[in-house]
């Protein structure tokens, strides 16, 4: 076997062995936490900003209503994304310091921020997603909401048809949410990136209707994938807390 391209047999220090040896050189300088001079006017890397929170539970908790697999990509590629865009959008801006729902209520329907908007809303959603989330949930709910619900949609049946229409109509990528809106109990979906915060409505709990976030396990049973959500998943101790916040 030929071993002409290695660059410890290469004798001369080619301009290409010189840009292999650079690169491999920075990339461990990256490793351990260090710059390389020659790095120095490139912009740093947003430190401050905005982190990815961790996840609840372990990747693989939800399964087999949604799989380590999806969850792998949806956490760890999708939701990580919408918070690495974000953090370069506001780098050097007025929000780079912000707090996310400050980003999210100063860009909501502004022209030109609306990549800001999207990547901030985005990953709010997120977070708040996986926290309605848990494994071993689902069903029912007793307390304060689960009068409430009977109370607002007649009885628990009738609120689980109200949330799966909701999810199910909500035509393209968007959210299916459970909310307060003027003190009242009410299931409501958003397209896209959009959320209560910026309608005045208090969330309790939501539920991704994005492809992605069960494409790779239902393709395109959306209702199969609600409908098991909303059975075995919805993390109902969340929701009440969210409830009885002010
Ligand atoms: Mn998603």
């Amino acid at each position: 076997m030929t071993n002409h391209h290695s660059v410890a047999n290469t004798p001369d220090f080619s301009r290409r062995g010189f840009l292999i040896a650079a690169v491999a050189g920075a990339s461990l300088l990256a490793v351990r936490g260090l710059r390389p001079a020659f790095a120095q006017a490139t912009p740093p890397i947003a430190t401050s900003g905005i982190t990815l929170p961790p996840l609840p539970y372990p990747e693989d908790a939800l399964a087999p209503v949604i799989s380590a697999n999806t969850m792998s990509f949806h956490y760890g590629k999708h939701h990580k994304a919408y918070v690495d865009n974000l953090n370069k959008l506001i780098a050097g801006t007025d929000l780079a310091n912000a707090p996310l729902e400050k980003i999210i209520t100063t860009t909501a329907g502004v022209a030109d921020k609306q990549g800001i908007f999207n990547n901030a809303a985005q990953t709010w959603n997120h977070t708040f997603h996986w926290k309605s989330l848990k494994p071993n949930g689902g069903g029912k709910p007793g307390g304060e909401l689960g009068q409430k619900i009977d109370a607002t949609f007649g009885n628990y049946d009738n609120f689980k048809k109200e949330l799966m229409t909701a999810a199910a109509t909500q035509f393209g990528s968007g959210w299916a949410w459970l909310v307060i809106d003027n003190g009242t109990l009410k299931v409501v979906k958003t397209p896209n990136a959009d959320l209560p915060l910026v309608h005045g409505q208090k969330p309790l709990l939501t539920i991704d209707m994005w492809e992605h976030a069960y494409y790779l396990d239902y393709q395109n049973r959306r209702a199969d994938y609600v409908n098991a959500v909303i059975d075995k998943l919805l993390n109902w101790d969340f929701a009440s807390e969210n409830l009885a916040k002010g």
